[in-house]
């Protein structure tokens, strides 16, 4: 178990930053996730905590000790990557055993360590095996069983299923979970894939452009984005942001310090019965998405704004328009420079002069 400290971090490759003052405290146990578009620095600032890449500003500790100057072999982190990394030639046992055979790990150790960790991840029956005459899935296993018997104080994973198909995946998020349950160990997950970040992670930093922008609880990354960013980047269809004009078009009140206004696409109501409260849509249907279960519409405006809609009522084959309304607890407000700016549904409410939760019909205001 161990707390990872990253102090005023800045990263240069060249005269390039990458990385720019960031600050971030892992909790020692938790399933941390780094996550963002590709080249925003999550590859990079993994590589600085386990000693891969030196920071040009800042400390790193780990512990309570400050590591900015311990190579990393006495680091005790463990990294795992998408591509494995797996001697070819060496059998599955020997793959594993090789880190214990360099730290001058005893015969009947290794033998007992290698036995108890190929029995949790799955890889009894093939110790004896050749990498490449494993499945991609037990391949990721190994290097998850050669980071494991070196029993680190935390598992750095780099996108570690980026290369097996979506069945796989899944599968192996799910033992990943149950093996952080187990272990306790820190862990810290870096993937590109946001559904990945909210369905493993039990804090996720979000990062974009070398800049962590939000680091918290995945219901409150959800649930209170920091800033338009976030509030996009996190879920499907991503946040829909009404522009001012738009705003007013519905019948939005103005608000100070208010610039965009936001809803999910899940939160807004399909064809609401009469009586439904909220802010109306009505929009010719532009494109429509069916998922099974789920159906996805993109309704335009009449600003000519395209907002979407997700829903689990059945698909509508044959209408051209629809309408939606917005329930006012839905709204998330940003300021001029895309900051969350808190809301209450009272100030909602006075700005509208109550206006805003009145009840409407389907052929309410367009
Ligand atoms: P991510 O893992 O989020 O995709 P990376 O940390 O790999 O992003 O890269 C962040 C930025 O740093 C990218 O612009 C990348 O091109 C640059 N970069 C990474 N490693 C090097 C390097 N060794 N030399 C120069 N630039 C690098
Ligand atoms: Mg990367």
């Amino acid at each position: 178990m161990a707390q990872i400290e990253l102090r005023n971090i800045g990263k240069k490759f060249k005269q390039e930053a990458v990385i720019e003052n960031l600050n971030l405290t892992i909790r020692s146990g938790s399933f941390t996730v780094l996550v963002g578009p590709s080249g925003c620095g999550k590859s990079t600032t993994l590589r600085m905590v386990a000693g891969l890449e030196r920071q040009t500003e800042g400390e790193i500790w780990i512990d309570g000790k400050c590591v900015s100057d311990t190579p990393p072999g006495l680091r005790d982190v463990a990294m795992v990557f998408q591509n494995y990394a797996l001697y070819p030639t060496m059998s599955v046992r020997g793959n594993i055993e090789f880190g214990l055979k360099n730290k001058g790990v005893a015969k009947p150790e290794r033998e007992r360590l290698i036995g108890d960790i190929s029995e949790l991840v799955g890889l009894t029956p093939y110790l004896d095996k050749k990498p490449q005459s494993l499945s991609g899935g037990q391949r990721q296993r190994v290097a998850l069983a050669r980071a494991m018997v070196k029993q680190p104080k935390v598992f750095i994973l780099d996108e570690p299923l980026s290369n097996l198909d979506a069945k796989l995946r899944s599968q192996m998020r799910t033992e990943l979970i149950q093996l952080h349950k187990r272990l306790g160990t820190t862990f810290v997950y870096v993937t590109h894939d946001q559904v990945e970040a909210m369905s493993m992670g039990d804090e996720i930093v979000v990062m974009d452009k070398g800049v962590i922008q939000q680091a918290d609880g995945p219901m409150a990354i959800y649930g209170q984005p920091a800033n338009l960013f976030t509030a996009q980047f996190i879920g499907t269809p991503p946040m829909n942001v009404l522009l001012q004009e738009d705003m007013h078009a519905l019948g939005i009140p103005a608000m100070p310090g208010v610039h965009y206004a936001g809803f999910r696409p899940e939160h807004a109501v399909l064809n609401p019965p009469d009586g439904t409260e909220g802010i109306m849509l009505r929009g010719r249907i532009a494109t429509r998405e069916s998922l099974g279960a789920e159906q996805i519409y993109q309704l335009e405006l009449a600003s000519g704004a395209l907002v979407s809609v997700k829903t689990f009522l059945r698909p509508m084959e044959t209408v051209e328009w629809a309408a939606a309304a917005i329930p006012a607890e839905a709204l998330h407000a940003f300021d001029v420079r895309g900051n969350r700016v808190e809301c209450s549904l009272n100030e909602w409410r006075e700005a509208a002069g109550g206006g805003i939760l009145t009840a409407a019909g389907a052929g309410g205001r367009s």
